[in-house]
C-alpha cells in the first residue's frame, strides 16, 4: 500500500537535474538540424529552471515553500550534526489571524501575509532561508546562529510586524505576531525532534500572551 500519495514530494534531489540531462543528450542524438540544437537545449534548460523554481516556491508569498524546507532542514540538520556548527530554528505565527480574514476579507488577509513575508525578508540575513511553512505559519533556518545572536533580529523582527500597520483599502491593520525558537542540541536525535522542540517554544509564546519570542530551553 502507498503510504504518502504525494508522489512529488519524495522526488530525490537530483532526480530533476538527471531528467534534463536526459533530454539534452537525446536532443543531440535526434534529427533536429546542428543550427538549433542549442536554441532547443536552451528553451528546455529554461522551462526546467521555471518549473524548479516554482516546485520549491509559495506562490501567495513567493517565499520557499514547505517542501523546500523538508529538504533544506535535512541538509542543515545533518550539517549540524556532523560539523557541530551552530544553528538555530525559528517558527513564527500571526496572531489571532481568523479574525483579520473575519473583520476585513481574506484578501486583506492574503496581502497581510504577503507584508508580514517581506518584512520577513528584509530582517533576515541572505544566509538565513525564511519559508511558508503553511497558512499563516512561517519557519525560518538561521545558519550559524546560537541563540543569543538570534535573539537580535527577532526581536528587531517581532517589532517590525507590531509597528507595520498594513492599510488596505484605507482600512489599517493591526498585526502582531508570535515567535518560537530553539537552537540545536546534540540530545535530538532526529530533526523531528528539534522542530517539535520549536514548535514547543511557540506555543509556549501564544499561551503566555502572544506578540512574543519564546526561546525553548535544553
Ligand atoms: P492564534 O493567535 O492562536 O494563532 O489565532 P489565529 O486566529 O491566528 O489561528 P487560527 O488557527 O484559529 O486561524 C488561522 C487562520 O489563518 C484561519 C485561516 O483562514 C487563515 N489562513 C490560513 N491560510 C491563509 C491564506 O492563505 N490566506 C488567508 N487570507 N487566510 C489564511
Ligand atoms: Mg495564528
Ligand atoms: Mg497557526
Amino acid at each position: 500500500m502507498v503510504e504518502n500519495t504525494d508522489l512529488s514530494f519524495n522526488i530525490p534531489d537530483g532526480l530533476l537535474d538527471e531528467i534534463q540531462q536526459n533530454i539534452e543528450n537525446l536532443i543531440r542524438d535526434f534529427d533536429v538540424p546542428e543550427e538549433n540544437k542549442l536554441e532547443v537545449i536552451k528553451q528546455i534548460n529554461y522551462i526546467y529552471t521555471r518549473t524548479k523554481y516554482l516546485s520549491i516556491t509559495d506562490e501567495l508569498t513567493g517565499l520557499s515553500n514547505r517542501r523546500y524546507f523538508e529538504n533544506c532542514f535535512e541538509k542543515e540538520f545533518l550539517r549540524t550534526q556532523r560539523y557541530n556548527n551552530k544553528l538555530t530554528l525559528v517558527m513564527f505565527d500571526i496572531d489571532y489571524f481568523k479574525s483579520v480574514n473575519d473583520t476585513y476579507g481574506h484578501q486583506c488577509g492574503d496581502y497581510v501575509l504577503k507584508q508580514i513575508a517581506n518584512a520577513a525578508l528584509q530582517t533576515f540575513r541572505k544566509t538565513d532561508t525564511v519559508f511558508r511553512f503553511g497558512g499563516e505559519e512561517f519557519v525560518v533556518i538561521l545558519t550559524e546562529t546560537d541563540i543569543d545572536q538570534a535573539s537580535i533580529p527577532l526581536e528587531r523582527f517581532r517589532k517590525t510586524v507590531e509597528t507595520l500597520a498594513p492599510v488596505f483599502e484605507n482600512k489599517t491593520v493591526d498585526i502582531t505576531v508570535s515567535i518560537g525558537a530553539c537552537q540545536y542540541n546534540d540530545s535530538f536525535k532526529t530533526k523531528e525532534e528539534f522542530l517539535q522542540k520549536t514548535d514547543e517554544a511557540l506555543y509556549e509564546a501564544k499561551n503566555s500572551g502572544r506578540n512574543k519570542t519564546v526561546f525553548y530551553k535544553n
